[in-house]
């Protein structure tokens, strides 16, 4: 295979939030399968038609000749700055693929709506119904700045065309059905999943095909605890829990708002308590200009909930997209200083063997590739004026305070 191969064509599909459909969560926002006159549905499509349609023959053909589809261009932009891309971790996964015979996809990605409980920073309406209502009230109220109006005025119609209840249809319902004897793979997020019921039927339709062996994979910020949901969980043989936290405390509550920092607390210890110990806990990271000189606490807290045999593993996601979201508007001295703030950490980590985790060190070691990276470019100050901008309108609307939450950041108004 070339060094551009990628498997997923041959084992995976995503879902949206509203039933569309991509071959994997990374490909890129408005590629979504269509036939030639619209985009395909899980709630409307049947399976054989989305898996054997010209789109994914193409990424196959595609993948085969050796080529780099344009889709796919989430995965090129992090391997040309050095970073591990979804398609390695897919090929590391993925070593004995047979690429001769095309049967039905083994992995899926779902997303059933987007009901939520809160309204992150880095979110968007088709993945959280708060944000939606959020901002539809917020455009209402008609006191936007032009751009921002615009853009969010774009994900109110995107929302109005939608339809988040797909997966209460029956085609879905005979694809997954179809689907569960052979699936090995299946990644629930949302919305939050937790909150949503017919994850837990996809857990117990999987467990009367007798699918025990299935991998359960999902994404929860763990402020609900669905006690149903993880006791059917318990069930399966193998299973990874991924926590989006991004700050220690009240910083929390202001990135992902409104989160209740006790309530992630003690979900956490019963996560610890109540599911099988070697189901792992993946603690996510969005790292943004909220948390860039965190690191050191966020792993401090994450450090302290490691508890072996259990694999707690932390790892950042770079935040790319929105750009005043990015740290790239940083100004140029502070990702120095938190550069050199990671490079002390590295040494306090490394001389002390009982913190040896090679996950956190790989964690810190990308952020600290990411920062190298960015001292290149110059500061972007249209997105930062964007940021002040749009957490002004969000502090009123919510009724908090950055300058309060992050002071230093503040500053840079
Ligand atoms: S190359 Fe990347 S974006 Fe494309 S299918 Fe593979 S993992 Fe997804």
């Amino acid at each position: 295979m070339s060094n551009t191969f990628c498997p997923l064509p041959w084992v995976n599909l995503n879902s949206n939030t509203e039933g569309s459909i991509k071959l994997c969560c990374n490909i890129q926002e408005n590629f979504h399968i269509r036939n030639n006159e619209r985009e395909l549905n899980f709630g409307i499509d049947s399976i054989e038609d989305i898996w054997n349609g010209n789109y994914m023959a193409f990424h196959r053909k595609q993948f085969l000749e050796g080529k780099q589809p344009d889709t796919c261009s989430v995965c090129w932009n992090l391997e040309k700055d050095n970073i591990q891309s979804p398609r390695q971790v897919a090929c590391d996964e993925y070593k004995d693929i047979n690429v001769d015979t095309i049967s039905l996809p083994t992995s899926l990605e779902l997303r059933f709506g987007n009901h939520c409980n809160l309204q992150c920073n880095s979110c968007w309406s088709l993945s959280s119904d708060k944000i939606a209502k959020e901002r539809s009230d917020l455009i209402d109220q008609g006191q936007l700045p032009d751009w921002l109006n615009e853009v969010w005025q774009g994900e109110k119609a995107l929302v109005k065309n939608a339809d988040f209840e797909w997966y209460k249809k029956d085609e879905f319902k005979k694809t997954f059905k179809k689907l569960a004897p052979t699936l090995k793979k299946i990644y629930l997020t949302g919305g939050e999943p937790t909150l949503i019921d017919e994850n837990i039927e996809i857990l117990q339709t999987l467990l009367d095909a007798g699918n025990k062996h299935c991998y359960i994979a999902l994404t929860t910020n763990l402020t609900y605890w669905n006690k149903e949901f993880y006791r059917r969980l318990n069930y399966f043989h193998n299973a990874e829990i991924q926590i989006s936290i991004d700050g220690i405390g009240e910083k929390n509550s202001y990135i992902r708002y409104p989160s209740n920092w006790d309530h992630i607390e003690t979900n956490l210890q019963r996560l610890r308590n109540e599911i099988q110990q070697h189901f792992i806990i993946k603690h996510y990271t969005v790292y943004s200009v909220f948390n860039y000189d965190s690191v050191k606490e966020i792993i401090d807290w994450a450090y302290e909930k490691h508890d072996p045999p259990r694999r707690y593993i932390w790892a950042p996601i770079i935040c790319s997209a929105p750009d005043w979201l990015s740290i790239k508007w940083l100004p140029k001295y502070l990702r120095e200083e938190a550069l050199l703030c990671l490079e002390q950490l590295d040494k306090e980590i490394y001389k002390d063997n009982r913190k040896k985790n090679a996950w956190f060190e790989y964690g810190i070691s990308t952020i600290k590739t990411y920062l190298k990276e960015t001292l290149n470019d110059v500061e972007e100050n249209n997105a930062r004026d964007r940021f002040f901008s749009i957490m002004n309108v969000l502090d009123k609307k919510r009724n908090i305070d950055l300058q309060k939450v992050f002071p230093d950041l503040a500053c840079l108004n």
